[in-house]
Parts: structure tokens; C-alpha cells; sequence
């Protein structure tokens, strides 16, 4: 249905050569663009390497390593116009044998993923008895009779467009799941997995200990296994679990962005930046999260300077490290980079299924004006422009007050494999990535190109959130 073809655009690339005036010469950029990219096929050449190839790419592996010299050679052999890489220390996180298991008043194994940055079991594992809540405020309800229990956070997460509760709304219990059970004295916290298919398939993600709390060991189990836990509980029994965790947190490691320039013609200090991380869980090989994202940077930088598209300002590739369990590298970037003008920043980080549109948080008029220059991908079913967007990585351009953006894409299946062994090249087609060059490449050289930049978000703290 998205089958619009590029060719009546592309008709206007027979006055290429001429000079043009600026309307005509945005439309010949338009139609280079997605004419070049939407039978381009490279993206997905890119994500295959970096997935089959490298594979998964936690914060602190080798593989990580590996990834990031791939990159920088990669915007190289591309003929960039400066490739750089700049060290960051990340968090190293080693997730270690693990299991868990029913033991009352039936016998079965769960299927677990301990959570990201979880301590380990005490020697031997632990046992105790699984009280189950749905949520923060539940939990707090029940005070101290949690004390030596495990808690079970067992709440489903919508499925389908926009279902609530949302990834948004879970995603708390994840992170602050930990520290409120051994606040009130549990011994371990378990998570029913933050996912929308279920295949008997456990999710992880980052926890977050806070400084008041106890430490105890977290672990992710599959939606069915926190099913049959809820049955067992709801017929009156007495549910006790097993759980062992061998994880460990060593030192920091040395790690890198990865930069890439396409130089400004006429105002080269004035930067638009395109994003996504190169970092991944440790499951999977981190093809939707975020390998495609990369990939579409990737090729975006590729195919701007293959067609010599060259805008009035920079435009600038960043790949990020550890996104997933620290954000190192976006501090980084925006602790050496953040007093560069930055006209905007773009992060694609939500997989590469079909793109929509895209997200803006930027100053009064900044959503008009994105929503006018991504009229062109109507063709492709991009054109949707939200008032909200940006990306993680973002956060701290952010609240220096840069416009941030984000590539959205159809997320009806993205949480499918999020953060799970599942999330692997399979689920990406060529042409789906191809759209996203295609939609990436044009509103950053249209936003590198536009006479004014876009308008300033209001600063962090003054209510523009
Ligand atoms: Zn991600």
C-alpha cells in the first residue's frame, strides 16, 4: 500500500546541471534522494555484517570492539569526509551462568534473563517465596510482608499500536522495580518481561539500584512462567522459586564514539547531527535496537556523498556507545560537543521496520516546519511529524536546549524482540531499511540546507517537556 512510486519526482532531476532555483533545487535533491535510496539495498548489506558477523555488542565486549573499528572503517571506505572515534569509559557488566526455577508446589524451570546490571545470587542461589504485584503502588501497599520474599512484577504490556500500558509506563518497574522490593526487605525481585509477543520469551534491560536500598539480584522471566506463577498463587498456594544469578560488574572499560563528517559548504561549524547506538544487549545480535539504526546512519552518510549532495551546513554522524546500560557515550559526546551550534540532532532508535515519520521537540514552529520538509516522503508513508521525540542518546543536547528529532518507525512489532534473543537480522528487510535512508537522508540535508535553522527548544526545566 506504500507502493507510491519515486518517478514523477525523479522527472525533475532532467533539469540537473542547470542552475536552479532554490524550490527547484530542493526538489532535484528530493528526487536523487529517494531515487538512489529506495533501490539501495546497502543499509541492510551494512546490518548484516554487523549482526552476523559481529553479533551482539554489550558495553565492554569484545565484540563491541569490534563493531566500533567495523564503523569507522566502513564511514572510511565510504569516502567521508573526516572519520573519528573518541574514548569513552563504559560500565562492564557480565551476565554469568543463570537459572531459576519452580520449586513449590510444582517443580519447572523458568525461562529468565537476569536484568542488566544485576548483582548475583548469594552463593549456592537463593529460595524463598514469590509474593506478586502489579505494580510501584501495590508493592508499597503490602510494607515489610515482602520482607525475605522474592516480588514478582507481573504486568502485562499492551500489544498492538499505542495499547496501554505502554513500554513508557512498564519500563518503571524495570528500573525501579529493584530497590523498591529491598526497600521493603525482599531478597530478589523477578519482572514479568516487558515484551509484546508471547513465545515464552524473557526480555532484559537496565535496572537501576538506588543508593538507599540493598542490592538484590533481578531477573526477567518469560510472560508464561509469570502466568503459571499467578495461577499457582491465585488457587492458594504457596509459590517458592529458585533463582541463580552468577553476574558481575568489573571495572570500567575503554570504549569510543563513532564520528562522521559530511562538511557544510557554507557554514561548516553548523552541525545536524544523525544518531543511533552501537551498543546492544548481550542476547540477540541487536538488529532492531539498535543495529538498524546504525545501519541507516550508515548509509545515510554513504549515499550523501555518493550523490556529492553537499548542504550549506555539516552534517554529522555520531554512532553512540553504551545507550543501553549507562549512556556514557551521549554524556560524552554532548560534555565535548555540546557548546557546538547544533541546528538539530536526529536519533533513529526504535528499529527498522517501515518509517512513519518523525518526532520533534524544538522551539514554537519547529513541527510545521519539519512536518513541510518531510512532505516529499508522503510517497513512502513517512510523513507523519509528532510534537514529541529525540531519542536517549539526545537527552543531554536536550537540555542544553538543542532541537532534537527522531525517525519513527511502524513499532507495531518492535517490542516482539526488544531486548531479547529474538531481536536478530531476520526481522529487518532490505526494503524497510532502504525507506528509512530514503526518509533519514532527505530531512537531514533539507534541514542542513534550509536558510534558517530550526527553531531553539526552550531550555530544560522551563516546561517544554
Ligand atoms: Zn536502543
Amino acid at each position: 500500500m506504500l507502493e507510491a512510486s519515486p518517478v514523477p519526482i525523479v522527472l525533475v532531476a532532467v533539469l540537473a546541471g542547470a542552475p536552479l532555483p532554490a524550490e527547484l533545487a530542493h526538489r532535484e535533491a528530493t528526487s536523487r534522494i529517494l531515487g538512489t535510496a529506495l533501490s539501495d539495498g546497502r543499509a541492510h548489506e551494512k546490518l548484516a555484517y554487523l549482526t552476523d558477523r559481529i553479533g551482539h555488542r554489550l558495553s565492554g565486549s569484545a565484540a563491541l570492539d569490534r563493531a566500533i573499528a567495523w564503523a569507522a572503517r566502513t564511514l572510511r571506505e565510504d569516502g567521508l569526509d573526516r572519520v573519528w572515534t573518541e574514548p569513552v569509559m563504559v560500565p562492564r557488566w557480565v551476565r554469568g551462568h543463570e537459572a531459576a526455577a519452580i520449586v513449590a508446589p510444582v517443580e519447572r524451570e523458568l525461562a529468565l534473563l537476569g536484568l542488566g546490571g544485576t548483582v548475583a545470587t548469594p552463593d549456592g542461589g537463593l529460595r524463598a517465596a514469590v509474593v506478586e504485584v502489579d505494580g510501584l503502588e501495590r508493592l508499597a501497599d503490602l510494607g515489610t510482608t515482602v520482607q525475605g520474599k522474592l516480588v514478582l512484577f507481573n504486568k502485562a504490556m499492551g500489544a498492538g499500536l499505542g495499547a496501554e500500558p505502554g513500554y513508557g509506563t512498564v519500563v518503571k518497574l524495570r528500573s525501579e522495580g529493584p530497590s523498591a522490593a529491598a526497600r521493603q526487605g525482599a531478597v530478589g525481585m523477578l519482572l514479568r518481561s516487558l515484551g509484546t509477543a508471547n513465545f515464552r520469551l524473557p526480555h532484559t534491560g537496565a535496572l537501576k539500584y538506588e543508593d538507599d536500598a540493598p542490592r538484590i539480584p533481578a531477573a526477567a522471566i518469560a510472560a508464561e512462567d509469570a502466568e503459571l506463577i499467578h495461577r499457582l498463587l491465585a488457587a492458594g498456594d504457596r509459590v517458592e522459586v529458585r533463582l541463580e544469578l552468577h553476574a558481575q560488574t568489573l571495572a570500567d572499560a575503554a570504549s569510543a564514539n563513532v564520528l562522521a563528517e559530511l562538511t557544510g559548504r557554507e557554514r561548516p561549524a553548523e552541525v545536524v547531527l544523525i544518531g543511533a547506538h552501537l551498543d546492544s544487549w548481550d542476547v540477540g545480535q541487536g538488529a532492531q535496537d539498535d543495529g538498524a539504526g546504525c545501519a541507516v546512519v550508515l548509509e545515510t552518510m554513504s549515499l550523501l556523498r555518493r550523490l556529492d549532495l553537499r548542504p550549506r551546513r555539516t552534517i554529522r554522524a555520531v554512532l553512540f556507545t553504551n545507550e543501553e546500560n549507562g549512556l556514557r557515550g551521549a554524556k560524552d559526546y554532548a560534555r565535548r560537543h555540546g557548546g557546538e551550534p547544533h541546528v538539530v540532532a536526529i536519533e533513529s532508535d526504535s528499529g527498522g521496520a517501515a518509517p512513519v515519520g518523525f518526532g520533534v521537540e524544538a522551539g514554537p514552529g519547529a513541527v510545521e516546519t519539519v512536518r513541510e520538509l518531510a512532505a516529499p516522503l508522503a510517497a513512502i508513508g513517512c510523513a507523519h511529524v509528532l510534537d514529541r521525540g529525540g531519542g536517549a542518546d539526545l537527552g543531554p543536547l536536550k537540555d542544553l536546549g538543542v532541537p532534537v528529532m527522531s525517525l519513527r518507525q511502524d513499532s507495531t512489532h518492535y517490542f516482539d524482540v526488544h531486548h531479547s534473543a529474538a531481536d536478530t537480522l531476520d526481522k529487518v528487510t532490505p526494503r524497510d531499511l532502504d525507506r528509512n535512508v530514503a526518509a533519514l537522508a532527505w530531512m537531514a540535508w533539507a534541514l542542513a540546507e534550509r536558510e534558517r535553522p530550526l527553531p531553539t527548544a526552550p531550555p530544560a526545566g522551563a516546561g517544554g517537556d
